[in-house]
C-alpha cells in the first residue's frame, strides 16, 4: 500500500493487534477495491468494510475506528474472499476487528438480540420450532433440533460461560 509506514509504532501495532485476532494477512493489501466492489454490506451502506476497513488498520487507526458499526454487517457470504488477487481473505479481517472491539466491549446494538438468544437458547440466530417444525416432520426430522435447542443442561452451561464472561459487564444478560 503505498504511503504505509510500517516502522510507524501505531501502525505496527495496530497491525499486530488485528493479526492476533486472525486476520494477519491483511499486510498483503494492495487497496485495489474489488473485495468492496462486490461486498453486500458496502451496498447496503456499511463503508468501513473490506478495502476501507483495512486501509484503517494499515494506517493505525485502530482506536479511531473501534466504535464503527459497519463490521457488523457483515453478512459471512465470503465473496470479498473469493475475489480478493492478493488472498488477504478480508472477511477474516472483518472478523479479526470484530473480535478486537468485543474484547474492548464495543459492541453494536445489534449483537444484542443474538447474544441474548444465545443466553437463552443456547443459539446466536434461531428459526422458532414454530416456523420450521412442520416442515422438519415432513422430510423426518424432530420438530426441534437436537441441540442447546432442547437441552435444558446445554443451555445452563452456555448460560454459565457467559455469566463469567466480560459479556456479562455489559448486564445485557
Ligand atoms: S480485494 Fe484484497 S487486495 Fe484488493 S482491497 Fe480488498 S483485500 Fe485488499
Ligand atoms: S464476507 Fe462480509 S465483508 Fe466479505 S463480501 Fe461478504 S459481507 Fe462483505
Amino acid at each position: 500500500m503505498a504511503g504505509l509506514k510500517i516502522d510507524d509504532a501505531k501502525v505496527k501495532e495496530a497491525i499486530e493487534t488485528i493479526s492476533g485476532f486472525g486476520g494477519e494477512a491483511l499486510i498483503k493489501c494492495v487497496q485495489c477495491g474489488a473485495c468492496s466492489s462486490v461486498c453486500p454490506g458496502v451496498r447496503v451502506g456499511f463503508n468501513i468494510l473490506c478495502r476501507m476497513l483495512i486501509k484503517r488498520v494499515l494506517t493505525g487507526q485502530l482506536e479511531e475506528t473501534i466504535e464503527e458499526m459497519s463490521t457488523w454487517g457483515c453478512q459471512a457470504c465470503n465473496r470479498c474472499t473469493e475475489i480478493c488477487p492478493q488472498g488477504v481473505r478480508p472477511m477474516e479481517v472483518v472478523f479479526a476487528f470484530r473480535r478486537y472491539q468485543a474484547s474492548e466491549l464495543a459492541l453494536s446494538t445489534s449483537a444484542f438480540g443474538p447474544q441474548m438468544s444465545l443466553y437463552e437458547k443456547g443459539h446466536a440466530v434461531t428459526i422458532s420450532p414454530e416456523a420450521v417444525g412442520e416442515n422438519r416432520k415432513k422430510v423426518g426430522l424432530p420438530e426441534v433440533p437436537p441441540t442447546a435447542l432442547n437441552n435444558e443442561q446445554a443451555q445452563k452451561e452456555i448460560q454459565t460461560l457467559l455469566d463469567n464472561s466480560p459479556m456479562a459487564d455489559l448486564g445485557i444478560f
